[in-house]
């Protein structure tokens, strides 16, 4: 019996290793890991150059406060700045940290501007941003809501894709637009180049702010650093996690210097945020992730897997309705529920993951090998073939 409370209905499985795109489960099995933590371990299991950052950093120091300068902390900020729209970054350690320090970073600019009434943030229904309170309140879901009252005030919503829900929902009091550019738990929905586009064009002529939440599909899981760089947008506040961490809890809030400057002297802190372990680990991915070709491998081997799939669905339309997503966040809408098919998969050694809309989810490592992605194609299509 588990003395885990019941709040998650876990697979019976259980891992004992993992390395590279495979974990080898306690029951001698092994599987082809194309939910990688759900977009966290973006170099795979076991990468040995973040083994190697992260055995280096716990011989010398592993956690000193915010009250110290962190010079690992300044290095990655450092990078993640010059990588980037961000002037300044606070960090964090998870996505739902982040999703909150960048609502924070949006009310305190308007309220230092002398602008206090301006703190509504407009969000899309049924979109995620975490579990803490005001994240869960934010995403609008009733489903996560239920039973969490009373409501966190502060949240307007319009529907995906309505555009005079969107226009409704901004008032005079609204701080920033918040969105996904894709949506990830919400079923792998993609904001087209020109929503982003119009967005921005909103936020400049209403002069409030664009806060994108990059968490799921930031780090170069679209094949680019950042999901919104296709659409050539530029957002003041961003929202990081999953992906730059590589498996070690860490998550930040990049900004621009206009909006940092609320941010003084003890307006927002974190005792872990920034801990030399984590950031130690940070630096070894960016260090991957800019190794010259990776972000193009990315867009190259993503684009193999998307007309497999689309082949997969034209032999199949029955099955799967809609192959979505950019680069390695990959969504495969099937008609009807999709739980079984998942089962299906993972009896076939394949292993991935719900989102909303009958999406089943596939987050391969970025550094993933095309013949793992042949062996994925094998078995989707063989599940399919018997599948009723
Ligand atoms: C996962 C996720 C979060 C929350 O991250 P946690 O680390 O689970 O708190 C927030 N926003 C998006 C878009 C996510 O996918």
């Amino acid at each position: 019996m588990s003395s885990l409370a019941k709040n998650y209905n876990r697979r019976k499985i259980s891992f004992k290793k993992g390395k590279g795109s495979f974990l080898y489960s306690n029951n001698g099995k092994r599987y082809l890991d194309f939910i990688q933590g759900i977009a966290v371990n973006s170099l795979g299991h076991s990468n040995k150059n973040l083994i190697n950052a992260i055995n280096k950093q716990a011989k010398k120091i592993w956690h000193v406060s915010n009250a110290f300068i962190i010079p690992e902390g300044e290095k990655l900020a450092k990078r993640l700045t010059q990588k980037t729209f961000a002037d300044y970054v606070i960090f964090q350690n998870s996505g739902t940290e982040a999703t909150e320090a960048a609502i924070k970073v949006a009310r305190r600019y308007f309220y230092s501007i002398g602008q206090p009434n301006k703190n509504r943030i407009v969000c899309i229904k049924n979109s995620f941003h975490g579990r803490t309170l005001a994240a869960i309140f934010a995403s609008g879901s009733k489903k996560m809501t239920k039973g969490f009252g009373p409501k966190v005030d502060g949240f307007d919503h319009f529907i995906f894709g309505d555009h005079k829900s969107l226009k409704k929902a901004i008032t005079k009091k609204t701080a920033a637009i918040m969105v996904e550019p894709i949506m990830g738990e919400g079923g792998i929905k993609v904001i087209p180049d020109w929503c982003l586009k119009e967005l921005r064009k909103i936020c400049n002529k209403k002069k409030i702010l664009l806060i994108l939440d990059e968490v799921q599909c930031g780090i170069g899981r679209s094949g680019k650093f950042f999901a919104f760089e296709y659409a050539k947008v530029k957002p003041d506040i961003v929202p990081i996690a999953k992906g730059i961490g590589g498996g070690f809890p860490l998550g930040a809030v990049l900004m621009t210097k206009k909006v940092a400057s609320g941010m003084t002297p003890g307006t927002h802190g974190s005792t872990f945020g920034g801990n030399p372990l984590a950031m130690s680990v940070g630096n070894a991915v960016m260090d991957q992730i800019f190794k010259k070709g990776f972000l193009k491998n990315i867009q190259k081997i993503s684009q193999y897997f998307h007309s497999e799939l689309k082949n997969i669905q034209k032999e199949h339309s029955n099955i799967i309705k809609e192959v979505r997503g950019v680069g390695l966040l990959i969504g495969l809408q099937l008609h009807k529920d999709q739980s079984k098919f998942i089962q299906k998969l993972m009896d076939n050694n394949l292993l991935t993951i719900r989102a909303a809309e009958n999406v089943i989810r596939i987050l391969p490592p970025l550094n993933v090998k095309k013949k793992e992605i042949d062996l994925a194609i094998k078995i989707i299509r063989k599940v399919c073939k018997k599948y009723k």
